[in-house]
């Protein structure tokens, strides 16, 4: 009798994988960039540039340190600061609401839908006061949201709107891509993200010129010339490293989507008739699955047995932000956001990313059933 292999472990990401697929590319825009040590700036970020507007089909784009920092530098260039109000969800990572607080303005959180989990647009328009000056939508899990609802809320209002696309690169909402749909649009290239730098990276894209403008001087220490400072900005740029890396990825990026969809259309297509409850796209959206979330009674129990099945699953996010300490001062009871705050008990990330195959992906249903 052979010994019983060891069963391989499922993570929840696997950026190794994709490193082995494109190694060669990688290395050699590593080694051109240390050749010139064009580490600041240069011919890679610009190109990266170019490249990244056109393939969200805008006209500008501007890299920057990191998601956080392009929220939080867009907002500054909208003019948003001290007394104002910014309409936003608190099913999301904290990097969305953060960056409002950064700039003065008060985060002011609305409900979910209960099928995407995404602003209720209904919700937003309860939400907006005199003082309003923003929404900030957030495709969250890689899905649009309802866009054309928002839009038309903001015209109304006189609003401005951010799309919060660190989750969502290439995702489409009635064949426009996220990118297009607001004033202005953010992107985060954290590793683990659809289109991930090797290390902290981030990006602004815009069609409006003026804006990007101010949002380029923001970034970098408020100067275009390198000596003439218009205003107090940040040190918030791409780096050339990161720019040449994400420049060999993203020709790559198209098939990692479709791929990132055919392994959610598997998932969905074994446990849906199951009965296992998944969290859906809106209709008239396409989602590019940076995460692909069920939602399961006993969720941390489940979560238990299937890391001890060797399947690393994950929450995102259990604690809404209305109810972390860091929002406290709001003064808001988890009630108040009811379908935020029961899909935070119920929510599972299963693993996915483009190389995950069939056989991983049946794995994952069969532990995950047994789970149930
Ligand atoms: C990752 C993320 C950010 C922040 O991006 P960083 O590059 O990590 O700063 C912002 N919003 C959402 C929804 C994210 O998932």
């Amino acid at each position: 009798m052979t010994a019983q292999s060891p069963v391989e472990k499922i993570p929840l990401v696997d950026l190794q994988a994709q490193y082995r697929s494109i190694k060669a590319d990688i290395d050699a825009a590593v080694e051109r960039v240390i050749s010139k040590t064009a580490f600041i700036g240069g011919a890679e970020v610009k190109n990266f540039e170019t490249a990244f507007a056109a393939w969200c089909g805008v006209k500008h784009c501007v890299g920057v340190g990191n998601g956080t920092d392009a929220l939080y530098i867009a907002m500054r260039a909208l003019g948003i600061g001290a007394g104002d109000e910014v309409i936003t969800v608190s099913h999301t990572f904290i990097a969305t609401a953060e960056s409002i607080g950064q700039t003065g303005a008060r985060p002011v959180f609305v409900d979910v839908d209960d099928v995407a989990l995404l602003v209720d647009p209904a919700l937003v328009e309860k939400a907006v006061t005199p003082r309003t000056k923003a929404i900030v939508v957030v495709h969250l899990y890689g899905c649009p949201v309802d866009m054309e609802a928002i839009r038309a809320i903001a015209r109304k209002h006189g609003l401005k709107v951010i799309e919060d696309a660190a989750q969502a690169h290439g995702a489409m909402r009635n064949g426009r891509r996220v990118g297009t749909l607001g004033d202005v649009a953010t992107f985060s290239f954290y590793p683990g993200k659809n289109l991930g730098a090797y290390g902290d990276a981030g990006a602004v894209v815009s069609n409006d010129e003026a804006l990007m403008t101010r949002i380029r001087m923001i970034a970098n220490h408020g100067r275009l010339d390198k000596y003439l400072h218009e205003m107090e900005g940040v040190n918030s740029r791409l780096d050339g490293l990161q720019a040449a890396i994400l420049g060999a990825k993203l020709p790559h990026l198209e098939g990692w989507s479709k791929a990132r969809r055919a392994a959610a259309a598997l998932y969905t297509s074994i446990l849906k008739p199951k009965g296992v409850r998944i969290v859906e796209e809106l209709p008239g959206s396409e989602s590019v699955y940076h995460l692909y979330v069920v939602r399961v009674p006993g969720r941390d129990r489940v979560m238990d047995a299937l890391k001890a099945a060797g399947i690393d699953a994950g929450v995102h996010y259990p604690v809404p932000l209305h109810e972390q300490p860091a929002y406290r001062h709001l003064g808001m009871k988890p009630g108040d956001l009811p379908v935020t705050s029961q899909a935070a008990k119920e929510i599972l990330s299963l693993p996915i990313y483009p190389e995950i195959g069939k056989a991983r992906i049946e794995r994952v249903c069969a532990e995950l059933l047994k789970a149930l």
